[in-house]
Order: C-alpha cells, then structure tokens, then sequence
C-alpha cells in the first residue's frame, strides 16, 4: 500500500503547482495527481502532509568534504586558499565514521538527502580504511552519498615553479619546505583502491552509494592521472569529480604551464564530458563556457565557500544561461558554518544577480533546480532519477511548514503561488524542514532522526576529538604570499570577481 504526500504547494522543477499529491510505494513515486483523486485511488492508504505544508524535492548537495564540524571549530580560521590549505593538514582528527554519521545528520536536517563527498584522508596510509568507515556513517545517517576518495600526484607545495619559490625561502625554511611534494599513495594503489571499493560498494540499484573518481584538482594531478581517471569512470558508468579553478592562482597556473586557459587544456586532453563534474569554477574563463555546456560538463557551485576563502564569485547566471548544469554544493563553508542549504540557496541566486543592466538574470526557478534536479544529475548522473518529484523517480523529498515561512497571520492567499519560488529562496531556513524522506523512508519526522540522536552524537564527536598539536600559522604563509602576489602582476587580464 502506498503512502500519499500531499500539500497545499508543491514544487515541480522549479514551479509550485497548488494541490499536487503524489503516491509512493517502495523507493519510488509511483503515481500523482490532486489529492482528491489519490485519496480516491488509494483508499485506506497512510496520508502525510496537507495544507500547512509545502512539499519540495530532496537537496542534493553537490560538493562537500563530510569533516563533521567546520575547520574554523577545528581552529583553522578562514584564509585564501593557499594558505588555508597548508593548515588544513594540522586539523585534527575525527574517527571517518563518526564524521560521516554527523554530516548526514546534519545535511538531512536541512533538507538534504544526497552529498557528494570529497573525503580529506587523516592519513593517506589510512585511505583504504578510512573510505568503507565513511560510507558506513553515511548509510547509519541514511543519506545517499556520491564518494570522492581522492589523489593527487604533484605540485602539492605551489602550483608550479617550484624552485623560485624555495629560492625565497630562509634554509631552515627551504629545508623543511622541499619534501612537501611527496603523498605516500601511488596512483596505482589508488586505482586498486578505487575497483576495490567500487565493486563493493557502488550501488547502481538503488543508488545510495556511488563510488566515484576524484583527482582531487587540476593543477595537483597530471594529464596521465586525470586522462585515466575519466576513463576508470567511463567504463564503469561511473562519474569523476575535480576541485577546479577555485582562485585566481590556478587560472594563472593553466596559462603558465600550457600557454591556454585550464578548460581549453582538458578539452585537448579529452576530459571534458558529461561523466565530469568540477567544483568551484570561480575563474573559468567566459570564452570556455560554451565548451563546457557543448561537453556536457556539471558544475558544483560553492558560493559560501568562495566568500569564505576569499576566492572570489563564479559567474553562474552565465553559465546556467549558456546551458550549463550548475548545481549547489556546500563545501562544509556555509556562510553561517550551519550546512544550511536553502540559505545557500539564498546566497547563490542572491550573489548571482550581478549589478548593471547588461547582466544575466539568474531567476528563483533556475536556483531551485540547482539546489534539486541539477544537482543530482550532476552527482549521480542524469539517468539516476531523483530531485524532480517526477513518476518513476525515486521519493527523496521535504516537507517544509509553511505557517512557519509565510507568518501566523499571513492571509490564505499569501504567498502567491507564482512568486512562492522566490518567497521560499528568500525566507526558507533548515528550522522550517520538518519531515524527510529518503528512498521511501521517513528519515526525519518532525524534524526528529527516525533512529539517531543527534546530539548523543555530537557528543561522541566532541570527546574523540584529538587535538595533537594546536594549528599555529605557517611561517610558510608569508612566503606563500608574496608568491602567488608575484603571479598577479603578470600580464593576464583578471577580471574582478
Ligand atoms: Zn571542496
């Protein structure tokens, strides 16, 4: 017998539809139509919802790193990039599946039941355990969960010219500095590795778990690593995601090293494809943006993470405008450090509006789709239905409580039911999630985890916290600094953004 969600909106690709209800039986929506006509069709079936609702897809959250708590918690305050980075090693550590456990809950508390993870290894020595860990905080949570074990195999010190840079450095410095470029995990292990957890653990049934590739960025891997990971994807129907063009510094880095922008490069090397997903994409270049919706190429947008680390504003109007799948990911930087998507929602369409009248609009429809549809497509893959509310796909949906959104005492009519994708972008927050569904299962009723507390669990992850060392700055930093700087008077146009 089939379970009907009904409410007094609902939101079907980007528009609200008054009355909609829809049936879902196993994993999947198996019939809609108006309440009335359900209700007809399913008598004596479970009813949930009804006009103090409205009902949404799922979010699916396009990019993100499952740490469990923010690394500014884990005293590494916000800092370009460069330099956050160099810190971020010296986080301390929190047992994979405890991390992935709270992530989970905390993703699905904002409405989120889909996360690509882009794991951050303790160890690399560690990474073959540390993956099948994540996977299984992932399921106890019971999110659907997009795997990203990670490789790199150079320039883990500074993009490129390397030597100048150490010729800056003090000895003491330059000594400790020089073996920076070393990770103790080959790139054959890493594709043995990568097999090994696909076969058992990608789940192309019922799609809770993916296992993907994840050269983790452009300038950190070789043509050779990422031309065979894409391949490893192909093959496998699998997918491949990749940290790209996040600063200013790595689009330099692309025309320093190949004489053309990084899009330009990984389309002679044959990368670009509907299997690629690449994450930030602030400094991509506008002339590349027609190759990449050409090629089919998602795009995780990270909006609150760019403004964190200084980065910069992706131009997503242009790209969704050009045909681009551009879908939300958090990147665990929220503006507020509360994984709370519908306010990254808020930012995105907010901050994606750019002033001056010959600039692209980015409407409320197309940022819901980003948040939902366009998302998954881009994490899962397109033939993995989910974020539509569609027959057929699979029941990852929201209740959100509408009282709570529109005010007590707001009349009947109010919010019109055109404007309501823009209301809820502009008013929404996690507080007014209210019940979750996950596959067919109510993973979060009344706001409440169906089987975990997520407090007992935060608890546990505060007494496990092992703080080895507290993180001071580098004295790297400096250097660092005026480095890259050096890089910025080169006689590149670089646009603000
Ligand atoms: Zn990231």
């Amino acid at each position: 017998m089939p379970t009907i969600i009904h409410a007094r909106y609902t939101l079907r690709g980007g528009a609200a539809v008054e009355d909609l209800a829809i049936a879902v039986d196993g994993d999947a929506i198996v019939d809609a139509g108006t309440s009335a006509e359900l209700f007809a069709r399913y008598p004596g079936a479970d009813r949930v919802g009804g006009d103090d609702f409205i009902l949404v897809p799922a979010f699916t959250n396009a990019h993100d790193h499952g740490r469990g708590v923010g690394t500014l918690a884990l005293e590494v305050p916000d800092n370009f990039l460069e330099l956050w980075l160099g810190r971020l090693a010296h986080l301390p550590s929190i047992p994979p599946y405890l991390a992935a456990l709270y992530s989970g809950l905390k993703l699905l508390g904002s409405g989120v039941t889909a996360v690509a993870h882009s794991h951050n290894p303790s160890s690399w020595s560690e990474l073959p355990d540390e993956i099948p860990e994540a996977l299984r905080g992932y399921a106890e949570a019971g999110i659907r969960v997009a795997m990203h074990p990670p490789i790199v195999d150079q320039n883990q010190l500074v993009y490129a010219e390397r030597e100048l840079f150490l010729d800056m450095l003090p000895p003491e410095l330059r000594r400790r500095a020089g073996d920076g470029n070393a990770i103790d995990f080959s790139v054959d292990n890493y594709f043995a590795l990568l097999e090994d957890l696909y076969i058992n653990f990608h789940d192309s049934e019922r799609h809770r778990a993916h296992i993907q590739a994840s050269p983790a960025g452009g300038q950190w891997c070789s043509d050779e690593l990422i031309i065979r990971a894409c391949e490893w994807a192909r093959a496998r129907h699998s997918r491949v995601q990749v940290h790209m063009l996040e600063t200013r510094y790595q689009r330099i880095y692309a025309h320093k090293t190949w004489g053309v922008s990084f899009i330009r490069h990984l389309e002679d090397i044959g990368a670009l494809g509907d299997w690629l997903t690449l994450a930030h994409m602030v400094w991509v270049e506008d002339d590349d943006i027609e190759l990449l919706a050409e090629r089919g190429v998602g795009v995780a947008h990270n909006i609150s993470s760019n403004l964190r680390l200084r980065s910069g504003i992706a131009p997503i109007a242009m790209m969704a405008a050009a045909g681009v799948s551009v879908g939300i990911g958090l990147d665990g930087q929220t503006l507020d450090d509360d994984q709370d998507f519908l306010r990254e929602m808020r930012l995105a369409w907010t901050i994606g509006n750019q002033s001056g009248m010959a600039a692209t609009d980015l409407d409320a429809e197309t940022v819901w789709r980003m948040g939902t549809g366009v998302a998954a497509d881009i994490t899962f893959g397109a033939d993995v239905l989910l974020g539509e509310l569609e027959v057929g796909g699979l029941a990852d949906l929201i209740l959100l409580d509408l009282a709570a959104i529109a005010g007590r005492w707001a009349p009947a009519s109010y919010p019109p039911r055109e404007l309501l994708p823009a209301f809820l972008l502009r008013r929404g927050q996690r507080d007014h999630v209210r019940h979750v569904m996950v596959g067919g299962e109510w993973v979060l009723r009344d706001g409440k985890h169906a089987h975990v507390d997520l407090r007992d669990v935060e608890r546990e992850i505060w007494q496990r916290v092992a703080f080895a060392a507290r993180s001071q700055p580098s004295r790297l930093d400096a250097y660092l600094r005026e480095f890259y700087r050096r890089w910025d008077d080169g006689e590149l146009p670089m646009p603000r953004r």
